[in-house]
C-alpha cells in the first residue's frame, strides 16, 4: 500500500440520526438536522413515479453516457456540452481535479484559511502536499464553507472553484473557464438531491476532455441522472431560502450574536463555547456543526428554524427572539410509492395551519379541521395527482391520523371525548369524537364532494379514534366543510390536557 502523507486526515462524518436519538434518548423523528447544508425536504419532482422509467432500465448501462443530462447542464450553465464533466457529487470532481492536476512531489494550494476539508484530502490522495509555494493547482471554495463568505477569486491558475452553493450566491467563475478556471457544481444543495450524488465540472473543452478521460466510465447512476434531469426541467428558486436565512440572521443579532454575512443557505455564528452549545442543542435533538470558534447551521423552514432559535436562546439563557413552539409537537414522515407526506403537528398550538399536497378541496378541508382543533399543523406532500386526487388526499389524512396518534402518546391525561355542532349556510354538521384508541367511523353525510367521508374514515383508522357525524345540507362543499370543522371543534375538546390519569375505567386506552 502506498503510504499517505503524515499530514493526511480523513473526512469524518457527523453522528447518524439514529445514533443521536439513542445517545440522547429521543425518538429519531425528533432529531432535526441543521448540519448538512441541504434543504429540509426533497423537491416535488423527486417522486418514485418520476423515475419509474429509469428504474425500468436499471439492468442496463447508459451506453454512450448521459448526453441528454450533459446537454441539460450545459444549457443551465450557459456553456457547451464539450465543457461539461459529470461526477458523483462535487466531491468526486474535487478528487478528479486533484489527481488530474497533481501527483507525487507536487504542491496543491488551498485558498482561505478555513474551508471545505476535501481539497486537502484530495491533494494527499493524489500523492501531493498542501502548501503555497509554486502550486500546480489551487482550490477555492466560493462561497466558502463554513463561513458562507463570497470571497475574492484568487489570481492563481490553474484554479478550481468549488461553487457548491452557486445558486444561493448567484455569482460564478464560469466566465473564466477559458482562462484556466474549472468550476465545480452540484445537485446536492439547491436542487435537493444530495443522496442522488450528481455533480459536474465546467472547464474549457481541452481540460474537460482530459478530465473526462480520467473519470470513471459511469460516475453516476441512471436513476440519479433521471432525477438531475427532472431538476433541470424546473430549476430551484432559492429566494425563499435566502429570505429565511436573513430572517434567522436578524433573530441571531436580536439574541446578541454576530452571524457572519453569508451568500449560502447556512450561517456561521461565532460563540464562546461552541462545544458546550452544540451539546446543549443536541440534547433537544437539534444538530448543528461545531467548530472551535463557532457553530454552523443551515436554514430549513420557519418553524424548524424557530425551534433552533428558541432552543439556542434557552441554552444561552437569553429571551427567545421568536415565538415558542407548541406543546405536544411531533414530526412524521409517511412515504409510499404513490405519495410523500411530511407532517409537523402541535396539539397545543395556535391554529397556525398550512396544508399543501395539491389535492385541492381536501387540503382545504384538512386545514379547516386542524384550524378549528387549535392545532399547529404543517402538512406538506406530493402525490401522483396524474392518477387523480384519491391517493394524495387519502395519504394526507392517514399521515395526519398517524401524527395525531403519535402526539397523543399513551393518551394519559386527555379529556378523551369531544363534540360540536357547526352550521355552514345551508348545512349543519354534528360531530362527536372519542380518542379511546379504537378506530370507528359512523359517518352520515347527506352529500359528499367525493372523498370527504373517506378522508375522515382514514383519519379515524390511522389516528385510532371514533368519529360520529351527521351532516346535511343542499351544497356538498358546505356539508363537507361543516363536518370537518365540527370534527375539528370536537377534537379541540377531546385532546385537552385535563390531568394525569388514563381516561378510561379500564385503566388503558
Ligand atoms: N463542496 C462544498 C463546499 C460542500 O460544502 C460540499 C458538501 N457539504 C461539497 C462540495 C460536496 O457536495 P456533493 O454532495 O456534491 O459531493
Amino acid at each position: 500500500m502506498r503510504a499517505l502523507s503524515p499530514s493526511f486526515s480523513e473526512y469524518t462524518w457527523a453522528p447518524s440520526t439514529e445514533e443521536i436519538a439513542r445517545t440522547y434518548e429521543l425518538d429519531p423523528s425528533q432529531v432535526v438536522r441543521f448540519d448538512g447544508n441541504v434543504p429540509a425536504q426533497p423537491a416535488p419532482f423527486a417522486r418514485p413515479g418520476a423515475i419509474a422509467h429509469a428504474l425500468a432500465a436499471v439492468n442496463s448501462y447508459a451506453h454512450g453516457g448521459f448526453p441528454t443530462l450533459v446537454e441539460g447542464i450545459a444549457r443551465y450553465a450557459g456553456v457547451g456540452p464539450e465543457n461539461v464533466v459529470l461526477g458523483a457529487g462535487a466531491d468526486d470532481l474535487i478528487l478528479l481535479c486533484a489527481r488530474t492536476f497533481a501527483g507525487s512531489g507536487d504542491v496543491v494550494a488551498v485558498a482561505h484559511e478555513r474551508t471545505y476539508p476535501l481539497y486537502r484530502i484530495a491533494a494527499y490522495l493524489a500523492g501531493a502536499e498542501v502548501g503555497d509555494v509554486d502550486p500546480v493547482v489551487t482550490f477555492c471554495c466560493r462561497p466558502n464553507n463554513p463561513t458562507g463568505e463570497l470571497g475574492l477569486l484568487p489570481d492563481a491558475r490553474p484554479l478550481v472553484v468549488d461553487e457548491a452553493y452557486f445558486e444561493y450566491a448567484g455569482e460564478t467563475a464560469v466566465g473564466l473557464i477559458d482562462d484556466g478556471v474549472v468550476a465545480i457544481r452540484t445537485f446536492s444543495k439547491s436542487f435537493g438531491l444530495a443522496g442522488a450524488r450528481v455533480g459536474y465540472a465546467l472547464a474549457d473543452a481541452e481540460t474537460a476532455a482530459e478530465l473526462n478521460r480520467r473519470q470513471a466510465p459511469q460516475p453516476i447512476s441512471g436513476i440519479s441522472a433521471a432525477l438531475a434531469l427532472l431538476g433541470l426541467a424546473d430549476p430551484p428558486d432559492v429566494a425563499a431560502q435566502v429570505e429565511e436565512r436573513d430572517r434567522c440572521a436578524r433573530a441571531l443579532v436580536a439574541l446578541g450574536l454576530e452571524p457572519l454575512p453569508s451568500a449560502t443557505n447556512f450561517l456561521f455564528v461565532p460563540v464562546d463555547d461552541p462545544e458546550a452549545l452544540g451539546q446543549a442543542l443536541l440534547r433537544s435533538g437539534i444538530v448543528v456543526r461545531v467548530y472551535p470558534d463557532g457553530i454552523r447551521f443551515n436554514v430549513r423552514d420557519r418553524e424548524d428554524d424557530d425551534l433552533l432559535l428558541a432552543t439556542l436562546a434557552q441554552a444561552l439563557d437569553r429571551p427567545a427572539p421568536v415565538a415558542e413552539a407548541a406543546g405536544r409537537t411531533v414530526r412524521h414522515l409517511r412515504a409510499t410509492a404513490e405519495t410523500r407526506m411530511r407532517v409537523r403537528l402541535g396539539l397545543d398550538g395556535a391554529s397556525r395551519v398550512v396544508v399543501q399536497t395539491g389535492a385541492g378541496i381536501y387540503d382545504h378541508l384538512l386545514e379547516q379541521l386542524a384550524f378549528h382543533a387549535g392545532f399547529d399543523l404543517l402538512l406538506e406532500g406530493v402525490g401522483d395527482l396524474e392518477t387523480g386526487d384519491h391517493h394524495t388526499a387519502e395519504d394526507a389524512a392517514l399521515a395526519l391520523g398517524e401524527a395525531l396518534d403519535h402526539a397523543l402518546g399513551d393518551r394519559r391525561g386527555i379529556a378523551r371525548y369531544g363534540d360540536a355542532v357547526v352550521p355552514m349556510d345551508d348545512a349543519l354538521a354534528r360531530a362527536a369524537v372519542d380518542l379511546g384508541g379504537r378506530p370507528a367511523a359512523e359517518l352520515r353525510f347527506e352529500r359528499d364532494p367525493g372523498l370527504a367521508e373517506h378522508l375522515l374514515r382514514s383519519l379515524s383508522q390511522a389516528g385510532r379514534l371514533a368519529i360520529n357525524i351527521e351532516a346535511s345540507g343542499r351544497d356538498d362543499h358546505h356539508v363537507a366543510e361543516a363536518a370537518f370543522k365540527a370534527v375539528g371543534r370536537a377534537l379541540r375538546a377531546a385532546v385537552r390536557a385535563e390531568g394525569t390519569g388514563v381516561p378510561s375505567t379500564k385503566g388503558v386506552v
